[in-house]
């Protein structure tokens, strides 16, 4: 096992990962920018290093910063967490050339599945199913590109090759408003991912986002730590996830479980990751693989015993899987809803100091978040501040469980999405379980305030 780790990252991730390695006897490095000084993480830490200035881009973005700062440290590996560099192939290069070991999988993986088609076309490779689409990126003839909608079928989605975070998708729903569409996609994707390359997949009208949660070692075993519902998303952004998914059969899960496992031993994957699907009908379509831990890893964590991140770290340190497909029983079914720190309807961000922070408890709760009463959110980054997880023996429960610890819950100082969270554990529709993607912004363009 490692002696000490680099944490790269910050929030609610670093202060999981420090708990991790609290657990695991490695001291945890921690890195912060000058904006996350008072961050709780950075107060407990053994050895905690200045990065840079607030912008992201000249801190937890800073590559050569934080190589020195492992350096400085003498930390033996890297702990991207999730954003910032997680998914850079670069970067994760960087990081073994430099001689760390970075907790994930190799770059020539992060690269595959980091460019949307080459995934598509590694995993039409392993044999797991895909939304139908182009064969790989789309030309630039108008004619070739009217042909391939015409034969994949109205409505249609462009999307970015580099994309991610629920950018650089756009729905065309006629034959008149397509080339138009290519063009502002590419345009933006050139701007935002760097890389103009978009492609096109059939717009499924009512799927649900399920997703399958993997681990592998470096001696070629797998598991697959079943699924993950995120359907309850806005804007392609998760906002509640669950586990298990409600009404699809277990043979099904399995079945594509195993699928997932196959191509990782195809691809040689290593760590942990995540094949994201759209269900529809009975039927699974991979979408994108993330080759990193998810903010939605908890609820996993939660019905199946196995805490992610710490294996994470062990298989990285050369460590065989300590469990096999056979032990990892899903227990339960657990909830997550992500705190963000903005007007809960209008969604506007509202950083600011939090005058008052009280997190719920109680027999299956848990609050992942690295906030306190008067901890001042930056504005500079993402506007999450927190994750409320709560597990119990039915889904019902589960309901139950997270209705009281969001009425315990209690920030002031800044506005949260905590109201929204409220009324939607009391929504009949997604108490019945099973809503699909849209289900969220529908409910929003109809509700009242
Ligand atoms: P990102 O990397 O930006 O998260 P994804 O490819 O994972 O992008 O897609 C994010 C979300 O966008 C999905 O969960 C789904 O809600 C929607 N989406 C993506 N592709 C399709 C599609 N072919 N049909 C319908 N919705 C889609």
């Amino acid at each position: 096992m490692f002696k000490k780790i680099l944490v790269a990252n910050r929030g609610e991730i670093a202060l999981r990962i420090q708990r991790a390695c609290r657990e695991l006897g490695v001291r945890a490095v921690m890195v912060y920018s000058e904006a996350d000084r008072e961050a709780k993480y950075v107060k407990l830490a053994e050895e905690a290093v200045c990065i840079g200035p607030a912008p992201s881009g000249l801190s937890y973005l800073n590559m050569p910063a934080i190589i020195s700062a492992a350096e400085v440290t003498d930390a033996e590996a890297i702990h991207p967490g999730y954003g910032f560099l997680a998914e850079n192939a670069d970067f994760a290069e960087r990081v073994e050339k430099s001689g760390f070991q970075f907790i994930g999988p190799t770059p020539e993986s992060i690269r595959i599945m980091g460019d949307k088609v080459s995934a598509k076309q590694a995993m039409i490779k392993a044999g797991v199913p895909c939304v139908p689409g182009s064969e790989g990126e789309l030309p630039d003839d108008p004619v070739l590109i009217r042909r391939t909608a015409k034969a994949v079928g109205y409505p249609v989605i462009i999307k970015a090759a580099g994309g991610g975070g629920g950018r650089g998708m756009r729905v065309v729903h006629t034959e008149a408003a397509l080339i138009n569409a290519v063009q502002m996609t590419k345009a933006e994707a050139g701007a935002a991912f760097n890389n103009p390359a978009v492609y096109m997949e059939k717009f499924l009208q009512n799927p649900r986002h399920i997703e399958i949660q993997i681990m592998c070692d470096k001696h070629r075993n797998g598991v697959y730590l079943w699924e993950r519902d995120c359907s309850m998303q806005r804007r392609h952004q998760k906002v509640i996830e669950e586990a298990p998914a409600p009404g699809i059969p277990r043979k099904l899960i399995e079945k594509i479980g195993e699928r997932c496992i196959a191509a990782c031993k195809k691809i040689g994957y290593r760590g942990a990751g995540t094949f994201e699907f759209l269900y529809e009908n009975g039927e699974f379509y991979f979408i994108e693989m993330n080759t990193r831990v998810q903010v939605e890893h908890p609820v996993t964590e939660m019905i199946t015993g196995v805490d992610i991140v710490k294996t994470q770290i062990m298989v990285a340190a050369g460590e065989k899987l300590p469990f096999a497909q056979r032990d990892v029983v899903p227990r339960g079914h657990a909830i997550e809803c992500r705190v963000n720190a903005e007007d809960p309807y209008k969604f506007v961000p509202s950083p600011g100091r939090i005058t008052m922070w009280h997190a719920p408890g109680g027999p299956g709760v848990r609050v992942d978040s690295h906030v306190y009463t008067n901890y001042f959110v930056p504005p500079n980054y993402d506007s999450m501040i927190g994750k409320i997880i709560v597990h119990g023996d039915t889904r019902e429960q589960a309901l139950a469980r997270m209705r009281t610890a969001l009425l315990e819950t209690v920030v002031e100082g800044i506005n949260t999405n905590i109201a929204l969270h409220r009324e939607l554990m009391v929504d009949a529709k997604f108490m019945d379980g099973g809503t699909n993607i849209h289900y969220l912004e529908e409910w929003l363009s109809h509700h009242k305030r």
